[in-house]
């Protein structure tokens, strides 16, 4: 139900966790976040509060991950329990996604994906989604031709974000029918599904509308047509209230 995402030169759990408590207000049942490693993507999910995820968070060492994204579920399909909570991984752990909405044709998607090979670990329609783009990733080589491709799989309503192992600090993020928003910071970038959950950071907001596709690091950010992959210019915008 709350999306943030941060990619910056600052340690992003913090903003993260920040931002996900900002977030609170939009429900809850569980809560999760990916975050860059030396290693590759981590992903820590917990059942219940943010106090659970913060419990097991506070054990690790994630000063020096600087791109994550963070997530609030309220289960729409699949049981509120660790295992659905996300963000979700494809199978080979080269994507970390967390998804608001709901992908109406997933159980097809799953179906036909399960035929190919590939292995499922939660019920969730947004499992199916990170493995749609993993697909559309490898059949065209390329991450946004692989979203482009894979948006153009599934019916329903979204908004995402996106890591990929192979490109640090970068997050992609799409929506249709579902909240998303950048907050644009001086040497460091924010998604989220509301401003308040980024305002302690930054007041300049690009407001995004179904079918943006975004592609953001520490120091630039562009917004594409999801579809055409063409570029769109889009306004920065001051928040001026508090
Ligand atoms: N449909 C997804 C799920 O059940 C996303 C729910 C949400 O928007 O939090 O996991």
């Amino acid at each position: 139900c709350g999306i943030i995402g941060y990619t910056g030169n600052n340690p992003a759990i913090p903003a993260i966790v920040e931002g996900l408590r900002r977030l609170e207000y939009r429900g809850y049942d569980s809560a999760g976040v990916a975050f860059e490693k030396t290693q590759g993507l981590q992903v820590i999910r917990a059942e219940g509060k943010l106090g659970a995820l913060d419990q097991k968070i506070a054990g690790l060492d994630t000063a020096s991950s600087f791109c994550g994204i963070g997530h609030t579920r309220w289960a729409t399909h699949g049981l509120p329990v660790e295992r659905n909570a996300h963000p979700h991984m494809d199978g080979e752990g080269r994507f970390a996604l967390v998804h608001n909405g709901i992908i109406e044709n997933y159980a097809e998607l799953k179906a036909e994906l399960i035929a190919e090979g590939h292995v499922f670990l939660s019920e969730t329609d947004t499992e199916v989604l990170v493995h749609v783009i993993a697909k559309g990733v490898s059949l065209s080589g390329d991450i946004r031709k692989g979203i482009s491709w894979a948006l153009s799989q599934v019916d329903g309503a979204y908004a995402f974000a996106l890591l990929s192992r192979d490109h640090p600090k970068k997050i992609w993020a799409s929506r249709k029918a579902s909240p998303l928003l950048m907050g644009v910071g001086s040497e460091e970038n924010f998604l989220a599904s509301d401003i308040p959950a980024f305002l302690p950071y930054t007041r300049e907001v690009v407001f995004l509308d179904n079918g943006d596709l975004v592609e953001m690091d520490a120091s630039s950010w562009q917004v594409f047509d999801s579809i055409t992959l063409k570029p769109k210019a889009k306004e920065v915008r001051h928040i001026s209230w508090d």
